[in-house]
């Protein structure tokens, strides 16, 4: 497979004919050769996207929307395809990039498209003779830089609020993962997208990045990716004074309480830590469980744990892949020693899959470590198969545990308890919280961070805010001299 930037409308190579390697995490086999952008590509498409701003950002909101209406109808048409080539790239298992994934991602460019035309200004209430209305006006050409975990997923995210709001987009993909983002870019000029207003520009951070985030003529940088890496970016982004929205890393603590409803904890417990091989931001990384149920949850989540299919993304039945480069894999291994040096002890998994099938892969199985709060596999975002589990007796030392580590993204609890899952979820330092469930996200609600996992909000109309300025006008209606 070969594949080109997408810049002004069309495919692309790259300025100096660059192009890099992807490799399919199931064995490490290449996967495609992609175009590889560098600065003066960057400029090519920031370009092209300022061109194209005038037309986009006048045209009628209904009009916006109506095409991201029609790019989410070719998403689901063309789902097959694109869960498989998800599959391929991310080693995420075809049965959630088919079920999910893709599924989400239509959902969230519907979400937006229907937004488009809602998404209105205000009248201030003023003295008599005066109009004071406030507009909500589009940036310009908007910076996107997303990682390799959920491409697809990021892919609407990002460009659905930014192109219903009337911005142009110029989006660079993870050097991993980049395969996903460029077909979206083909189905949206397929479905009508005028030429300029959705840009690729796959490359790596330091070059295409780090291009995005000096362009003098790029309005804001919305970023998903590291912690450390955002900083970076805020730092750089300063210097043009552009806007910065940072979704950055979690280390979610997920608290199950004595009167929980155990199966149902046990089953969102595991679909928290173990979805997508834990490369989620929100993944369920700490359990805080209630010394009084502690034995009884830990047997029944390390069975399920036991059971979970790891193999083939490709097979329908595999629920978990491999994780998606070998470097990353080396580093959630080194976890795993770390955890072992600070004295925790493996309930579950802990190694690479045995079956001679996956030896060329970048497989870890599920991965369960009792460990002290403290402790380094419980403080830093391991990003991995790998859950740290805690105990606790009274609420308070459960939410001092939870609310121990600089980060504040996800977070969940589970009990029959009214009171206490209102009082509990309110003192969470997360942005988002999850009652008898985890990692449940929809495109209407706020997605974003606290503390080191960053600031601003993805999704619903925090969303569209994100990607506009307001700006107020005062008009003399009434012709008297003021
Ligand atoms: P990363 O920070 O290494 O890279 C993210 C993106 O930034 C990539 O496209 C990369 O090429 C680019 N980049 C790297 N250095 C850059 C630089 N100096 N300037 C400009 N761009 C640069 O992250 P990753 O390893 O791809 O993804 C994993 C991280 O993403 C985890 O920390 C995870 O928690 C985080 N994440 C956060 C969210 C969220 O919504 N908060 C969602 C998913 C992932």
């Amino acid at each position: 497979m070969q594949t080109r930037l997408f810049i002004g409308g069309e495919f692309v190579d790259a300025a100096d004919g660059a192009t890099f390697e992807t490799l399919d995490p199931h064995d490490g086999s290449v996967l495609a050769e992609v175009a590889e952008a560098k600065q003066e590509d960057v400029d090519r498409a920031v370009a092209a996207a300022k061109r194209a701003f005038h037309h986009w950002s006048r045209l009628a909101a209904a009009d916006r929307g109506r095409l991201l209406l029609k790019l989410a109808d070719a998403i689901e048409a063309d789902a097959q395809d694109l869960a498989l080539l998800e599959t391929r790239d991310t080693g995420h298992p075809l049965r959630d990039t088919l079920g999910l994934d893709v599924q989400r991602t239509a959902a969230t460019f519907r979400y937006f498209g229907g937004m488009a035309d809602k998404f209105q200004g205000t009248v201030v209430p003023v003295e008599q003779g005066f109009l004071d209305y406030v507009v909500p006006e589009a940036l310009g050409v908007v910076g996107q830089i997303v990682p390799w975990n959920f491409p697809i997923m990021f892919v609407s995210w990002k460009l659905g609020p930014a192109l219903a709001a009337g911005n142009c987009v110029v989006m660079k993909p993870s050097e991993i993962t980049p395969l996903s983002a460029l077909r979206i870019a083909e189905l949206a000029a397929d479905v009508g997208f005028p030429p300029g207003v959705i840009n690729m520009v796959p490359g790596y951070g330091q070059t295409a990045g780090q291009r995005l985030v000096n362009h003098p003529d790029v309005a804001k940088i919305s970023f998903t990716g590291s912690t450390n890496v955002g900083k970076q970016i805020a730092r750089g982004a300063a210097e043009t004074l552009k806007q910065v929205h940072l979704e950055l890393g979690g280390k979610g603590a997920n608290i199950v309480f004595g009167d929980a409803n155990l199966p149902a904890a046990v089953g969102g417990t595991a679909f928290g830590i173990f979805h997508n091989q834990g490369q989620a931001c929100i993944a369920a990384s700490r359990l805080i469980v209630h010394e009084s149920v502690k034995d009884e949850f830990l047997d029944r989540l390390v069975a399920l744990a036991g059971t979970i299919r790891v193999g083939d993304p490709k097979a329908p039945t595999t629920e978990m892949g491999p994780l998606t480069s070998a470097l990353h894999r080396d580093r959630v291994m080194s976890y795993l020693e770390v955890a072992g040096d600070e004295g925790g002890t493996v309930l579950a998994g802990g190694k690479a899959p045995e079956a001679a099938a996956l030896a060329s892969g970048y497989y870890i199985e599920p991965t369960i470590v009792e460990t002290r709060p403290e402790a380094r596999a419980a403080q830093e975002e391991v990003f991995g198969p790998l859950m740290v589990v805690h105990t606790f007796k009274t609420d308070e030392e459960a939410l001092e545990i939870a609310n121990g580590t600089a980060y504040g993204l996800g977070g969940g609890l589970w009990t029959t308890d009214l009171s206490r899952a209102h009082k509990v979820a309110r003192e969470l330092r997360a942005g988002m919280v999850w009652v008898n469930s985890y990692k449940r996200v929809n495109p209407g609600s706020p997605f974003g961070g606290m503390g080191v996992s960053g600031y601003g909000r993805e999704m619903g109309f925090e969303a569209m805010r994100e990607y506009t300025d307001r700006k107020s006008t005062r008009l003399n209606s009434s012709h008297a001299n003021i």
